[in-house]
């Protein structure tokens, strides 16, 4: 069975919820678990409209109301589905919308927004689309069945962040799920809402349909259901070897290993978040990341390992600033570096690349972290230089650390790019280093052309 899900923008309008249809139906002979993000925006839009509700903002939110009926009513239209359906769909939205309008009233009147109302608001994107989608299958032909994602998410109550119940999901899907498949129904459901122990509504956090996917993927073969791969249908043609805005001639990396994926995910390559995927992946079924706009493209399977190594992608994340602590006295004396660290521990501050050296610690952080109370407080015991403006670039790849010649031939692609810092990943899948922001498309291109251009290898 193949679960396959499609994000925001896969389903932001009618048209384009016909062509998922199609997609989805071309399985009908093993039928598919389909999982739909919010129509691209509604998620945004639902939080607005809580936020306006709290404020009080009587008129704003009723706007929000108008538009997200207008904008799923249109998307009813669109369809040009045959009447019954038709009416179904309209009283699915206007059932939806008055849910909302009670709880934007209350939220008003208490002036107060809780994260489980919060929650109950956020979810409804979900619940709509997942409602037009059946729909537009059944009118491409394709035999298909809602069910509610609160029937099948088991979560615990921490709104807005909800855990899932991994063992719970998964006798839900096996009760409810496998008698539609044997009926030959492709199921659909919404991603990123579940319910909690009491039945209300919770959902996984932003994002988090992906995470719904590799669920359901992980849960119905837990029930015993082969399932052959989890489908992340997007707008892009997969992981690419690089920012294609940066380096156009980027291109798609057919097979990643999840390790390497996170490496490209923490170093800003956005498609996929490594913790959503994860129950996918500790069960060894891949996950393929998909263009909705390209279905001939066979895009990008993260697998939990792929063979081979050596360098498969390169990422870059600006908004890096380093801070360099220094104090030759101290450097080698006992609890020094948990001393170091314990400052930006207690400034809640991350931090990310580390290197040392004989007389100093390096480190970067996010521009934005509260840097100058930081260095007030490390400036009681040690020297400290800050150097802002930077990027931290990352040569991700298996076995980088063991395989020869690779930090040689990184260095001389940067040419007269200079790194100020410079790390080897702990991990074995990445080497990183840190230049100057304005250098960093410089740098990316170089190693582009090094390691992945007509000359490379
Ligand atoms: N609709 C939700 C969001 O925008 C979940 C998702 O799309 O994955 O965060
Ligand atoms: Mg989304």
């Amino acid at each position: 069975m193949l679960v396959m899900k499609f994000g925001g923008s896969s389903v932001a309008d009618g048209e384009r919820i016909l062509h998922v249809a199609d997609l989805v139906g071309q399985h009908a002979s093993d039928p598919a678990l389909a999982v739909v993000s919010a129509m691209g925006g509604v998620t945004d839009a639902l939080l607005a409209l809580s936020k306006a509700a709290r404020e009080g903002e009587q008129a704003a939110a009723d706007r929000a109301l108008a538009e997200l009926s207008a904008r799923h009513q249109a998307a009813v239209d669109a369809m040009g589905l045959p009447a019954g359906p038709a009416a179904t769909c309209r009283e699915e939205i206007s059932k939806e919308l008055w849910r909302l309008g009670q709880l934007a009233t209350g939220v008003a009147l208490l002036g107060e927004l809780s994260p489980r109302t919060s929650d109950a608001i956020a979810a409804a994107g979900e619940l709509l689309s997942a409602t037009l989608l059946t729909e537009a299958l059944r009118k491409r032909g394709t035999r298909a069945v809602k069910i509610d994602p609160r029937e099948l998410m088991a979560t615990d109550a921490t709104y807005g962040a909800a855990a899932p119940d991994e063992a719970a999901i998964s006798s839900r899907l096996f009760e409810k799920v496998l008698p539609e498949r044997a009926a030959g129904r492709t199921v659909v459901t919404g991603g990123f809402v579940g319910a909690a122990p009491d039945g209300s509504i919770t959902t996984l956090g932003r994002g988090g349909s992906d995470f719904s996917a590799a669920l359901f993927g992980a849960g119905l073969r837990d029930a015993g259901v082969p399932v052959e791969a989890i489908e992340i249908w997007t707008d892009v043609d997969g992981i690419l070897t690089a920012d294609p805005r940066v380096v156009p001639d980027a291109r798609l990396i057919p097979e990643v290993s999840a390790d390497e994926a996170a490496e490209l995910a923490f170093f800003g390559a956005k498609v996929l978040h490594p913790a959503t995927i994860r129950p996918a992946v500790t069960r060894g079924i891949p996950v393929v990341v998909r263009n909705t706009f390209s279905p001939e493209v066979a895009g990008t399977v993260v697998r939990a390992d792929v063979a081979g190594h050596g360098v498969r992608a390169l990422a870059a994340r600006k908004g890096v600033a380093a801070l360099f602590i220094g104090n030759p006295r101290m450097l080698l004396a006992h609890g020094y570096a948990a001393r170091v660290f314990g400052v930006f521990e207690a400034h809640g501050v991350p931090v990310d690349v580390i290197a040392t050296s004989e007389v100093s610690i390096s480190t970067t952080v996010d521009e934005k972290a509260p840097i100058e109370a930081i260095v007030r407080d490390l400036s009681k015991f040690a020297e400290v230089q800050v150097l802002r403006h930077l990027a931290v670039v990352s040569v991700v790849g298996k076995g980088l650390r063991t395989t020869p010649g690779v930090a040689a031939r990184i260095f001389s692609a940067l040419g007269d790019v200079n790194a100020v810092m410079i790390s080897q990943g702990a991990s074995d899948t990445n080497v990183t280093f840190v230049v100057s922001a304005d250098q960093a498309a410089n740098a990316l291109r170089r190693l582009h052309a090094a390691f992945f251009g007509e000359a490379a290898w």
